[in-house]
């Protein structure tokens, strides 16, 4: 077995998923002699986007001993309960995607299949009706989930709404506090060897060498791309928008404690509360509609007032073949794309720093530890492409040639196994690494009014005068848990109100 010994790691890049990774391996690492160096160039610059978080990001800070309150001040964040999809299933219709459970589940049969059965019987109750989170946020309130929840009722989950930049300085204070060390450049050479990246030529002339790098240089792949040519697998045939245009804008009114979606004619609009501003983009498909018409689409559909000219995107959806490709690891943009629809890209950082810190229990790895590492990789982006593509292929919007297209595509093999389950019988397949579990696939599934053709049967066993009185109550008990919650905008107020820049 070869070892490979790392003692010094090159980050290139200073992006959210640079300083992320810098300031997660310097804690990783602040008992070994491991030097970790950023290369980043402040004459590039950062994506500049990316500001909505799905609730791993806070298991991520708080790893590293940070505050939800304290970061949300230091971000100008906002809390978020979820997503809001609109006109996504059919014009006029609107639906939420909480991060929390639906209902209590009972003799070990999902809810779902208890709610199923007592629509059978007439009872017009939503799914939603059941959901803490769909109508804390439903109702702009906030407030933190119980830390022992009293019942599956109770459960649910929240994430941020923040300042990518702010974010990144707040990861690089901590990481810098640790001893990484940073390098303002631009690299304008890589030398490549046989164990593949040798060292980095800076536009002032120095050499950079480092024995592990990793490259969050963003879209470009400076290193897993342009020098070690990775490869790419594109997912265009399932997503087809390769383009977006986003502007930041301010924001009147209350700040909503969900992020926005709304469906176009050949894309979706998404829209992002901060405490003192909007973010505001459009996503699209540029063979349908050209970047002025988005732009004008985007304009259109934002009251507030913009605060710059709207900035543009091309990406293609996919991911590198092999994330981990000799001695460079890609992580973040550099690493692959997929569209922000579930705000999923920053939490795939999170999942590749995850898997570094486990290699490296030692400061040394292996060939196995690579390929897993690469295995692990592509089933993450695997299952999120998926979870993302269920979006499209379940519409039932009349306008436009990419919603036709989407509706009848054809599905990956997984998915298809996945869809069929549902509708056949309410079945939810699970697999061990998903960003994405039951509760969110009921809530697209219902979202857009896929009802499974039968449920389970056991349900039906259970009286139905119970049953109606047992769900009643549960109806009841999330109003009555709503009624009583302050406002979101309270919450921030009280809890973590930033200065307005
Ligand atoms: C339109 C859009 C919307 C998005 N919305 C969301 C969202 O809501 N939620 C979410 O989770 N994610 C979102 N994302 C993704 C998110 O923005 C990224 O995952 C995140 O910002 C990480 O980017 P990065 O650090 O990989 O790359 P970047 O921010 O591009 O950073 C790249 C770094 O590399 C440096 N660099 C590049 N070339 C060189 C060079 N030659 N020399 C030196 N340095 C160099 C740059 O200076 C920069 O510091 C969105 C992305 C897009 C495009």
């Amino acid at each position: 077995m070869t070892v490979h010994n790392v003692s010094n790691i090159v980050i290139v890049g200073g992006g959210t998923a640079g300083w992320m990774t810098a300031a997660s391996l310097s804690k990783h690492f602040r008992k070994t002699k491991v030097a970790i160096t950023v290369v980043e160039s402040s004459a590039i610059g950062t994506v500049g986007v990316g500001e909505a978080t799905i609730p791993t990001l806070r298991r991520f800070y708080a790893e590293l001993g940070l505050d939800d309150m304290a970061v949300m001040k230091a971000t100008q964040a906002t809390c978020k309960l979820g997503i809001q999809f609109q006109d996504w299933y059919k014009q006029g219709h609107s639906f939420i995607h909480p991060f929390g459970l639906f209902g209590q589940k009972a003799n070990g049969i999902d809810f779902h299949h208890y709610w199923l059965h007592l629509k059978s019987l007439g009872d017009t109750s939503a799914l939603a009706d059941y959901s803490l989170g769909v109508n804390l946020a439903k109702n702009n309130k906030f407030i933190e989930p119980s830390v022992n929840p009293p019942s599956e009722l109770s459960v649910y989950d929240w994430a941020l709404h923040f300042d990518a930049g702010l974010f990144a300085k707040l990861m690089r204070e901590y990481a810098e506090s640790h001893g990484v060390t940073c390098i303002d450049a631009k690299i304008d050479g890589v030398n490549c060897g046989e164990e593949g990246i040798d060292s980095l030529v800076l536009d002032d002339g120095r050499v950079i060498n480092g024995d592990l790098f990793i490259d969050c240089s963003g879209f470009k792949g400076l290193l897993i791309e342009q020098a070690l040519h990775t490869g790419y697998h594109d997912w265009s045939e399932w997503l087809q928008c390769d383009s977006a245009v986003a502007v930041q804008s301010t924001r009147a009114g209350s700040a909503p404690s969900y992020t926005v979606t709304r469906a176009h004619q050949a894309g979706w609009q998404w829209r992002i509360p901060l405490q003192h501003r909007a973010g505001n983009g459009h996503v699209f498909c540029s063979r349908y509609i050209s970047e002025d018409e988005a732009i004008a689409t985007l304009k259109s559909n934002i009251t507030d007032e913009l605060l710059h000219e709207p900035r543009r995107f091309k990406f293609t959806p996919g991911r590198r073949k092999l994330a981990w490709n000799k001695n460079c690891i890609a992580v973040g943009l550099a690493s692959g794309f997929l569209e922000p629809l579930e705000s999923t890209s920053i939490a795939l950082i999170e999942t590749a720093i995850e898997k570094i810190r486990r290699v490296f229990q030692r400061p040394w790895y292996t060939a196995a530890a690579v390929d897993n590492f690469n295995d692990l990789t592509a089933q993450e982006y695997e299952r999120v492409r998926d979870f993302i593509i269920l979006h499209y292929k379940l519409n039932q919007r009349e306008d436009g040639e990419l919603w036709r297209y989407c509706r009848e595509m054809e599905l990956p093999e997984m998915l298809r196994k996945k869809v069929a389950a549902f509708r056949s019988q309410g079945d939810l397949i699970r697999y061990p690494i998903e960003m994405f579990g039951g509760p969110s696939w009921v809530a697209i599934y219902d979202g857009f009014q896929y009802l499974p053709e039968q449920y389970d049967q056991r349900v039906t066993k259970m009286n139905p005068e119970y049953l109606q009185k047992a769900l009643g109550e549960m109806r009841q008990s999330v109003a009555s848990a709503v009624a009583s919650v302050q406002s979101h905008d309270d919450f921030i107020a009280q809890n973590c109100a930033a200065a307005a820049p």
